[in-house]
């Protein structure tokens, strides 16, 4: 969810490469784990229409000069924020309140800043959207391997939202992060969601959009690393050892054949 520090291609520390392609050896995986925002959920683009038709209806988009600009600022309060959130300094709602503190700026009471997320949320949720390819990689997956959520979002919030997006029939288990659980990066996440699953991470893919973050902490942690790279970055042919880019969910078949052939379902025993 988040594009915290050392996330990106041009991470400080040098990234060994590997060449594109190659599949995973499919006798060993028994569960694909997944990322929920901005990997199967919209959440950008939920996000940037949401905030938009928010200040519209509050009369604030002047303030901000441009829409896109607002966009940035209210996305850069949430990165900010969210980031304590996962450190542990402050719970989920407090986190809220301190995006609409910082976004417009004010001193605001609780309660003030409640309503206005409130009322932000309205918008946002009337905006959110899977990407086109998640239903259909979520089926094909499902029809031979278990599938779980791990994300560093609160786990009732995303298990109402895959509720609402109508995919939430698809996971055994949404783990989020929580005030004691451990939020990716680090490897205790991933291996907390392995154990729930009551599997070892090398039998385990997990697929996200953040690459370090998502694909090389799980690497590291002995899973399977899959970076879901939707737009292709400048360095967009260099991923580090072991892990897996795709450019997008209907990639994911390529990775896990022979086991599934997702243009015929009905070869699968
Ligand atoms: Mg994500």
């Amino acid at each position: 969810m988040t594009q915290g520090a050392g996330t990106g291609p041009s991470a400080s520390r040098p990234i060994p490469t590997r060449p594109p392609g190659g599949s995973l050896d499919p006798v060993a995986l028994r569960a694909v784990l997944w990322d929920v925002d901005d990997t199967l959920f919209d959440y950008t683009g939920s996000d940037r229409t949401g905030i938009a038709r928010h200040l519209a209806a509050e009369g604030l988009l002047t303030r901000y000069g441009t829409a896109e600009r607002a966009f940035s600022l209210w996305r850069e309060a949430m990165e900010t924020h969210f980031a304590r959130f996962l450190a542990g300094e402050i719970d989920f709602q407090e986190h809220r309140r301190a995006r609409v503190r910082a976004f417009l700026a004010a001193r605001l009471a609780d309660a003030e800043a409640d309503a206005w997320f409130a009322r932000y949320v309205r918008h946002y949720e009337a905006a959110w959207t899977l990407f086109p390819d998640a239903g259909p990689a979520l089926e094909a997956v499902g029809r031979r391997f278990r599938q779980a959520v791990l994300s560093n979002a609160s786990t009732a919030h995303q298990r109402r939202k895959l509720a609402v997006l109508g995919v939430r029939g698809h996971f055994e288990e949404v783990l989020g992060a929580g005030p004691q659980g451990c939020a990716k990066p680090d490897p205790r996440a991933f291996l907390g969601a392995c154990a729930a699953l009551g599997l070892h991470p090398g039998e385990v893919v997990y697929v996200g959009d953040q690459l370090e973050t998502d694909a090389v902490a799980a690497q590291a942690a002995g899973l399977h690393g899959v970076w879901l790279d939707r737009t292709g970055g400048a360095d967009g042919n260099a991923v580090p050892d072991g892990v897996r880019r795709i450019r997008g969910l209907d990639e994911l078949p390529g990775l896990l054949r022979p086991v599934i052939d997702f243009g015929a379902p009905s070869t699968f025993g």
